[in-house]
């Protein structure tokens, strides 16, 4: 089946940390998705030539190239979110920091990806076990889908606890009484590079069962929460036992790739249980 192209406006770009933008595109109409899943971006040489998105088929060259975003909005939301990490001299980059301005037009298809959450019946948000529950862990933009999904996973826990079945509500919010433990581990260089702090402390206020914990591996001295690197901090919120655990990865690939090897070997979690995407 062919992957739809879409044309999206941006609507908002914002520097929220250290070479980290936020931005928004409008979401073209029919465009679906599940929280975890991401886009392909056609990004323009920022030297080159620049046609008008929708970019002319049979491209050649080194024209246009492809480049992955994670989806951060809900399927829910009117807007396409976006969280970048800038790195020095790519080509995404570049073109964030020096073409994209709101209002430009951006050509994309997808989406794409299995990285999304894997409830099994009948209520896999309600298992109450001691220590049983979501573990989300991420570093830098790999926060990204993680929103979603954890919207996710609370909507839906709403909903099979009103007997509304298995599709999750209009809402992003739901107040996430009881229901499975979440824990959100994000991690990153130093209170520079740290975003998003004020949608963690909120999520965690308003819902009972969500946790968040920051974890700085070059923290300032004043800083008060987890210093370190997250594959040493995991441990220390989860304790000894991780196998009542279902766990998501999101980040730089070294950093996935040994979370993935802790996972499976030290923690002595099943495959099953843990699910990676790296930002290859
Ligand atoms: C499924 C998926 C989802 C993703 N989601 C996100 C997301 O939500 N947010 C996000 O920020 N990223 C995400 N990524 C990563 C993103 O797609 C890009 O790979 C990343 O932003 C870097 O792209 P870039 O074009 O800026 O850098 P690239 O052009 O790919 O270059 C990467 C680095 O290599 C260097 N480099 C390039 N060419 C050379 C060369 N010839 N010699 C030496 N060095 C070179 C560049 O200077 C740069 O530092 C995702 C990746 C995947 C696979």
């Amino acid at each position: 089946m062919a992957i739809p192209v879409y044309t999206i406006v941006c609507t908002f770009k914002k520097l929220i940390a250290r070479g980290v933008y936020e931005l928004r595109f409008s979401r073209p109409a029919g465009f679906t998705f599940k929280p975890g899943q991401f886009v392909l971006f056609d990004v323009p040489l920022v030297n080159g030539p620049h046609p008008p998105a929708p970019f002319p088929t049979g491209r050649g060259g080194d024209l246009f190239q492809t480049r992955a975003l994670s989806i951060a909005s809900t399927p829910e939301e009117s807007d396409l979110l976006f969280v970048v990490k800038l790195l020095p001299g790519g080509r995404l980059s570049r073109w964030i920091e020096e073409v994209l301005k709101e209002g430009s037009k951006v050509s994309l298809k997808g989406p794409f990806g299995n990285f999304v959450l894997t409830p099994s019946p009948p209520d896999p948000l309600s298992q109450g076990e001691r220590g049983s529950g979501l573990f989300f862990i991420a570093t830098g933009a790999g926060i990204a889908p993680f929103r979603p999904m954890v919207l996710q996973a609370l909507t839906l826990h709403q909903s099979l606890r009103s007997g509304a079945g298995q599709a999750p509500g209009p809402s992003p919010v739901a107040t996430g009484e009881g229901g499975r433990r979440i824990d959100i581990l994000f991690g990153v260089r130093s209170e520079e590079d740290l975003f998003w702090k004020d949608w963690l402390e909120d999520i965690s206020r308003d819902h009972p069962n969500v946790f968040h914990h920051i974890a700085l591996s070059q923290p300032s001295p004043s800083w008060t929460g987890h210093r370190g690197r997250v594959q040493a901090v995991a441990p220390q919120i989860v304790g000894s036992d991780f196998t009542q655990k279902t766990l998501y990865v999101c980040g730089n690939p070294d950093m996935t790739t040994d979370v993935k090897r802790l996972a499976l070997g030290e923690w002595g979690m099943e495959k099953k249980d843990v699910h990676v995407e790296g930002y290859i």
